[in-house]
Parts: structure tokens; sequence; C-alpha cells
């Protein structure tokens, strides 16, 4: 399918939520909370989904996405149909446009951006963000009732980021966040007062590219005010952005916020679940609770005497149950534990309360790596990687495998006959026998493979006689991205039918932040992997992490195969298997859907076939 023109799923999400808004700002009836809550889980859905929505209703299938119900749907067809929806024009038209824009500025609510609209008539919604900063310097919020100075300053400072940051993508991907979080987490450690640090939101549910960095710290009462100010004189921080009572931001280089919370050891499992997230899984889960009598907060659970008491009352009530531990609080619920990776508002909490949790797979299963570049020089048409294969082994056992891949890109055949070609790849072959020939036995063994390219026409790169050279091959596309899905996937299909396929490198080809995926029809391509028994590959490159988690989750209920990889080209980059692991658990995966946790002996007979 080509790239459709309008309403990507950023664009719906935020449709979706300008509707929650104005709702909320006219929320007389009880009734509007439902409505609320279910745009809002819907615009939280469009923003994680991997596929355009926009496909999906293409395809008749806009009522299977979870949190869609057949009221947003009717409207969303008629939108994606006609360019318009008429129901979601007449609602939007209740709240001043300016409303939506001054939301997109941290920090400001729709409440709070409905009255400044409405007190200094901020109706043009193209310079309402810059007619707002002039009227704060002038000092007229300040005298407004329930602002201040304060909030004032805070208002000129939030507008100041937001104009700095609107220009580019906040979000960065996952292995840079979390190496970074690292860093910091191991800093407040060193602090005698802090007893254990959690990253909090989207870096702890492992998403796959993550904003603002979120952290949580067990610390007493008596020394919060201490860890706070041990907090910002972090010496990677490049300003503060404000440090509050038992908070704290901090802003580190290149630009990104780093948020502290502290809290007692007694309710710190409350607090840990409620700014996890996502806001769907909180929202469920809050449904949940509420119709067991039970309302949820970051403090803790309470029990509803009356059905009907008024929400506002929560937090004045003193009777809460407080919870150090995830566990307990999920228990308490009735519930399974539910790992961070998958609390994303799908059908966890159904399954929960089920028992039917899996127990998803950890980095301590994997026993191998099948994808590795090396320094070896085989005239490839990609760059290669920095390490010898000897070097590559040895990183492999000391990570505790039994096995790696050596593949290679393949090597660029223009100018070289197709003798030539077998030739080069025999050389490759002795060469690797040799050199492992004169070395005592390892514990780690190796496979040698290649990633071979997947022509235009669907053709691998190699004449089929080179391969007699190699183990097993994985297939991948690295050119014409812009095909359409059928073009593309009877291409892959293609490919996917040479017999030493054994897996398909980075399935959709996209590099977060840079280009989307390409698309392919997916239940061919789940299929036919289980028919022929190939695993699709979960790449743990920082900018791949590629298959996408929801896809990963899709193909299980196809019995596919995964095989997770570092696609490393150099040996530190092997560590990186770990992200491809979170993508795999938040994909719903178990130990027994991916090859490389499989013993060497059994990997062997699956490779040879
Ligand atoms: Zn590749
Ligand atoms: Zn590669």
């Amino acid at each position: 399918m080509t790239k459709q023109k309008g309403f990507s799923n950023k664009e719906v999400a935020e449709l979706l939520r300008n509707v929650a808004t104005t709702y909320l700002l006219q929320s007389k009836a009880p009734i509007n909370r439902f409505r609320i809550m279910a745009y809002e889980n819907a615009a939280s859905t469009a923003e994680h989904l991997t596929r355009e929505l926009k496909d999906i209703w293409e395809e008749g299938k806009l009522r299977e996405v979870p949190t869609i119900g057949e009221s947003i749907a009717a409207n969303l067809e008629e939108l994606f149909k006609t360019g318009r929806s008429s129901y979601f024009e007449k609602i939007l038209k209740r709240v001043p446009s300016s409303v939506f824009v001054l939301m997109k500025i941290p920090g400001m609510g729709p409440k709070k951006s409905y009255r400044l609209v409405k007190e200094f008539h901020l109706n043009n919604p193209n310079t309402a963000i810059a007619d707002l900063k002039k009227i704060a310097k002038a000092g007229k919020i300040a005298v407004l009732e329930n602002f201040g100075e304060k909030s004032q300053s805070d208002i000129i400072e939030s507008i100041e980021r937001y104009e700095a940051h609107k220009h580019r993508d906040d979000r960065m991907p996952l292995p840079y966040a979390h190496a970074l979080a690292e860093k910091i987490i191991r800093y407040l450690l060193e602090h005698p007062r802090v007893k254990r640090v959690d990253a909090l939101g989207s870096l702890r549910r492992k998403v796959a590219t993550v904003g603002d960095i979120d952290l949580a710290a067990v610390v007493k009462e008596k020394y919060v005010k201490e860890v706070i100010e041990y907090f910002t004189r972090y010496s990677g921080k490049i300003a503060v952005d404000n440090a509050g009572r038992k908070k704290a931001s901090i802003i580190v280089s290149p630009n990104i916020q780093v948020d502290l919370r502290l809290q007692k050891a007694a309710s710190y499992g409350s607090m840990l679940q409620y700014f996890t997230g996502s806001k769907a899984h909180n929202i469920n889960l809050r449904e949940y609770a509420l119709k067991k009598g039970l309302s949820l907060s970051e403090y803790g659970i309470r029990k509803l005497k009356d059905q009907n008491s008024k929400i506002k009352n929560i937090e004045k009530q003193k009777n809460i149950k407080t919870f150090s531990d995830e566990k307990t609080f999920y228990h308490y619920l009735g519930l399974q534990y539910i790992p961070p990776e998958l609390r994303e508002g799908t059908d966890e909490i159904i399954k929960a309360s089920k028992n039917q949790i899996p127990k998803l797979l950890s980095i301590g299963d994997v026993k191998g790596d099948l994808h590795i570049h090396s320094s070896y020089d085989l005239k490839p048409s990609h760059d290669f990687g920095q390490n010898t294969y000897l070097e590559i082994v040895k990183k492999g056992f000391s990570l505790g495998y039994k096995y790696v891949g050596f593949t290679d890109h393949n090597p660029k055949i223009t100018g070289l006959n197709s003798k030539e070609v077998v030739a080069v790849m025999k050389k490759r072959k002795d060469y690797i026998d040799k050199v492992f020939s004169t070395h005592p036995k390892r514990s780690c063994q190796y496979f040698i493979g290649l990633e071979v390219d997947i022509l235009p026409d669907g053709l691998l790169a190699l004449p089929e006689k080179a391969f007699a050279y190699v183990d097993f091959l994985i297939a991948a596309v690295h050119s014409s991205f812009g095909l359409n899905q059928k073009t593309m996937t009877k291409r892959v299909l293609r490919a996917m039918s040479y017999p030493k396929v054994k897996i398909l490198g980075h399935p959709t080809g996209r590099l977060l932040g840079k280009r989307e995926g390409y698309e392919l029809n997916w239940a061919e391509i789940f299929s036919f992997a289980v028919q022929n028994d190939i695993a699709l590959e979960i790449n743990s490159w920082p900018q791949r992490l590629d298959l996408p988690d929801a896809l990963v989750r899709e193909g299980v209920r196809y019995g596919v195969k995964y095989a997770i990889n570092s696609d490393a080209h150099r040996c530190r980059d092997m560590d990186g298997l770990y992200y491809g692991v979170s993508v795999a658990r938040r994909g719903w995966l178990e130990k027994e859907s991916v090859v490389n946790t499989w013993s060497y002996q059994k990997m062997k007979s699956w490779i040879a076939n």
C-alpha cells in the first residue's frame, strides 16, 4: 500500500484527544466521564499502533483494534472516507481551537488553557502561544485569581522551552534513553539515603522510543530534601527545571528532561504503578477497580463505601491501603502481576484476571546471537564489522552463549562474475574453518551465515552455488523501500523461498525517527514463515528494534518463531541484544517462540533442516 496522505496516527490521536478535552470542559453529566475515557483510550491506542489506522480501515479491520468502539470507529470511517467527520467538527466547535494549541505547552491542562483563552480573548490559534507569552511578560497573568507570580513565570518558562523544542522530534530510541537513565540511576544510588531507583513511564515499559526520562526513588521522609538537592547537582545536567518538595526536574544534554519523584518505602509500589502507565492501562485498571468498589490513586487503593461517592473526595479520605511493591497491588485487585511491558491497555487486564499472563522471555534465556558482522573483508556491499571471528566467539563465550552466527553482508557482485563470487565465498569458509581448527574447542560454537540482500525482484543477491559455503542465510531488504505492499510482499516471499534462508532480517526496514517501515501483507508473511519454518528477526539495533512489538504479538497468533539478534558491528554491540528482548517482551513472547533460546544441538539441526 502506498503511503496515504493525511490522517496519520499522530493526527488521529490529536483529534481524538481534542474531542476528549471538549467533553471534559463541558462536563456536566456523569456520562461524559465514560466518553472522555473512551476517547482518551482510543487516542492512546492510535499513538502506540505500529500500523496506520487508515490502512487498517482500508482492510476493513478498524473494529478489531482494541479500545476503538463502535461510535468512534464510525466517525473515523467517515473521516478516512471523506476527509472530514461531521460529528467531530460539531463537537470541536464548542471550544475555541486556541485551547488545543495552548495545551501543547508542557504543564498546560485543558482547564487552564480554556480559562486563559477566555480571559484574554486568545481567539487566533495561529498566534495564541505568542500572544500568551506577551501577556505573561506584561505581568497580566499573575493578577488573575488562582494564578500568581510563580504560575506566571512557569508559563513563560514552559512556552520558551516549547518554542525551543517544537521543531524536533523529542523522542529517542529506547537504547539511548536506557543508557542515559542508567548513568543517572547509578549516580542516585551512590547517595547513602537512596535505597532504590526505578524508571517510570515509557522507559520502564520499554517502549521503542522514549520522550522524557522519569525516575522514582525510595527515600525516607526526613532525607527527601537532601536527596532532591543531590539530584539537582548531577554533573551531566545543563539546567534545573524545577525543584519541588518531593520531586525535581533537570535538563541533561542534549536537552532531555529528567524527572525524579521520591516516595517512602511503604507507598512506593502504588506510586510506581501509577506513574508507569500507560495511560490506557491505568484508565482500564481504574474502571476494573471501580466495579469492585475500589478506587486507585498514586497513594494506594481505597474502598468506596458508597458507589456514588464523589471522585473529588478520594484524596481527602484517610483509609487508603498502601503498597510497598506492585505485586501486592495487583494481587489486591484480584489480578496476576502484569509486567510493565504489557501495560498498554490492550487485553492485559482480562488476561491477568484469568491468570493468563505468560511467563515472558528474559535475557538469561538467550543462548546465542545469529546476526553478527565481522571485520573479514568479504568485499561487502554495505559496511563491515570491526572485530575478528575469533573475537566474536570470545565475546559470545563471555556472554554465556552456546553459539554465534557470522553473518557478514554478501559480497558486492558488480565487477565479479558468478564463478568469482563463488570463489570468494569458499575462501571465506576455508578461512573460518582454518582459524578455528587451530584453536582449542570452546563451549561457544559458530555457524557460518550470510546477510544477503533481497533484490527488488525478490531474488537473492548471489548465485545459488555461492550458498554452498554457508550454513544459513539471513535475507533482508536494503534497497528499493518504496515498493507498494503487494509488490513488496511478493518480493519478500520469493526471497523466503530459498532453502537456506532461516531468518528474515529486520522485517519492516524501519529506522526510528528516520524512515517508516515498508508495508507487507503480514498475514501472508506470518503464514509463510510458519509453513516453511523460517524465523522472523527481532533486530536489536538501536534505530531498528524491528520487528516492532505489536507485530511480534500478532505473529504469535500464527505460531511464528523469532530470532532475537544484535546485528552487531563491534563486539560490544552484542550487549544490545537486551533491547531486542525488551521488544519481545512487549510482544508477549515466551521462551518457546524464540529460536536462539535453544541448545546448540537443537539449533544445529534446525539450521541443517
Ligand atoms: Zn541489514
Ligand atoms: Zn546486519
